[in-house]
């Protein structure tokens, strides 16, 4: 237990009142293995009361609302999460094993996704069509109603702010399942909410497993849109369940994310980039850079600069504030060493080092392989670990062809001085957001984002994710 949990993290808030649920789970430091708190088990029937919870907070205030106030709202609650910015990380630290720097900028970001989406709230306007003589025709953007947001562990605010933060912008009541793994600073935005001011049952919070709380909420037939962050294997689960619903869903899945280097790159400004897009959060990013492409003319360079880079990477527990911290738990490592251990053929060119990492934390250190065939398990499937690999090619068409052959595609970057080869790749590469001589763009809350093939489909983040939550009304009004 940290201090700076200063809320009772075992109950759950439904239609404005925090209970306790039949029975509860234990959440893990994964720094060192300690037992954390007791956070809620709810099932079926606390997902039921609060999708009707949030049905009835849509026919109360929340419904009648204007969008000016909606957006106060979500201003206020930015504000209050800035003032609370070092506790939420301290406790994301303890809870995801997030170091305290990185658990500092994903606070920041739920900050400035309630600033963006209150701002954006009255800013969402519908068109008027020209159409037959004797008609006005127009369009109304008008709220889902209950929307559903299943959250997973790797980044619980900053998920919570891109996707609960649009919905509530649009007038949605929400109910938030977040990860068994990590779920403190869920309910800890739940109690900020309340604070500032966010009538009751708009926003719902039921932690518990997935297969019990997650699967009853994707099944639910009162809500009316779906927005799910994880693994491809639930998403499909849960993108099923919501199409009996006939419900729409956002799926934000996995990654194979590849960085494209030319021979031309400006490789000072690109190094820093190619490492800590594959290590920062130890990998369990969906849109880690675990692929890095290389034209041959400078691959030993890369390498070298690499591997300089690996030589600075120290890995131990959350608060000690290192570049990597442990991973999200035993189980989690175990399937990164499994990974690691299909790599036993392959030449390892830097690894990471430990430093006051205890034993019963879940700790990988960072591993870089080199001259990687972009036909192996490494270089093809999620790892969410800090592994990268480096594959060799030789002309612009090879690296596109090789940056596309993974199932996935959420993010590309591609390091070039060259603008009109810039402007090809941009187009022929497979993913949901391309940069451009740089790398995710500090993660901006303004730029639309997720993926095509596997890495899931609906976009949040900017104003787009406005659109996702909500739906379009064509009123057509004969006159004469
Ligand atoms: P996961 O799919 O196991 O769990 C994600 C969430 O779904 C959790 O809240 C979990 O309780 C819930 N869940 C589990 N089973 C469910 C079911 N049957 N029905 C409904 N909900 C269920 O994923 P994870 O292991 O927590 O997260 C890792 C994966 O998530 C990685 O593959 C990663 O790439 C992906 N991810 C993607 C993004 C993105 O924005 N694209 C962001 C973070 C993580």
């Amino acid at each position: 237990m940290t201090d700076a949990i200063w809320f009772d993290p075992s109950l759950m808030l439904i239609g404005g009142a925090w209970r306790a649920a039949d029975s509860t789970l234990s959440l893990t430091n994964p720094s060192d293995g300690s037992a954390l708190a007791q956070i809620a088990r709810g099932g079926a029937a606390e997902i039921d009361a609060a999708v009707t919870a949030a049905h009835h907070a849509r026919q109360s205030e929340w419904g009648r609302m204007s969008a000016t106030e909606r957006g106060r709202i979500l201003t206020r609650i930015g504000n209050a999460v800035l003032e609370r910015v070092d506790q939420l990380a301290e406790i994301e630290a303890h809870d995801v094993g997030k170091p305290l720097t990185q658990a500092r900028a994903d606070a920041g970001a739920l900050a400035r996704y309630m600033e963006f989406y209150g701002g954006a709230a009255d800013k969402v306007m519908g068109e008027t069509i020209p159409y037959l003589d004797g008609y006005t025709v127009y369009t109304l953007r008008e709220p889902h109603g209950v929307t559903g947001h299943i959250v997973p562990w790797n980044y619980p605010m900053q998920i919570i702010g891109r996707s609960v933060g649009a919905a509530l912008a649009m007038g949605n009541a929400c109910v938030l399942k977040p990860a068994e793994e990590a779920c403190l600073t869920a309910l800890a935005f739940a109690h900020i909410c309340q604070d500032a001011g966010l009538p009751d049952g708009v926003l719902n919070v039921v932690p518990g497993l997935g297969a019990e709380a997650g699967a009853a909420l994707a099944a639910h037939p009162d809500v009316q849109h779906i927005s799910f962050t994880g693994s491809v294997r639930t998403g499909a689960l849960v993108q099923q369940a919501a199409g009996a619903n006939v419900v729409p869903v956002t799926l934000e899945l996995g990654g194979k994310s590849p960085q494209l280097v030319f021979e031309d790159a400006d490789l000072e400004a690109a190094l820093p980039f190619l490492v800590n897009a594959g290590i920062q959060n130890a990998g369990q990013t969906c849109s880690a850079s675990s692929r890095i492409l290389v034209q041959r003319g400078i691959y030993d360079a890369v390498c070298d600069g690499m591997a300089e880079a690996y030589a600075d990477l120290t890995v131990g527990p959350a608060m000690d504030d290192l570049r990597v911290g442990p991973l999200i738990s035993t189980r989690q490592k175990e399937i990164v060493d499994g990974f690691l251990a299909q790599g036993a053929d392959l030449q390892i060119a830097a690894k990471g080092a430990l430093q006051n990492a205890p034993h019963s934390g879940a700790y990988v250190v960072p591993t870089l392989f080199a001259d990687v065939p972009p036909d192996h398990a490494l270089a093809r499937d999620e790892i969410f670990g800090p592994v990268q690999v480096l594959i060799p090619f030789d002309t612009e068409e090879d690296a596109a062809a090789i940056a596309n052959s993974t199932d996935y595609g959420l993010v590309a970057s591609i390091w070039t001085a060259n603008g009109a080869r810039q402007m090809r790749l941009a187009k022929q590469l497979r993913a949901g957001q391309v940069f451009i001589n740089n790398y995710g763009a500090g993660g901006g809350v303004e730029l639309p984002f997720g993926g095509v093939g596997k890495s899931g489909h609906g976009r949040e983040k900017g104003f787009e994710a406005l659109y996702g939550f909500s739906t379009l009304k064509t009123v057509a009004a004969h006159h004469g």
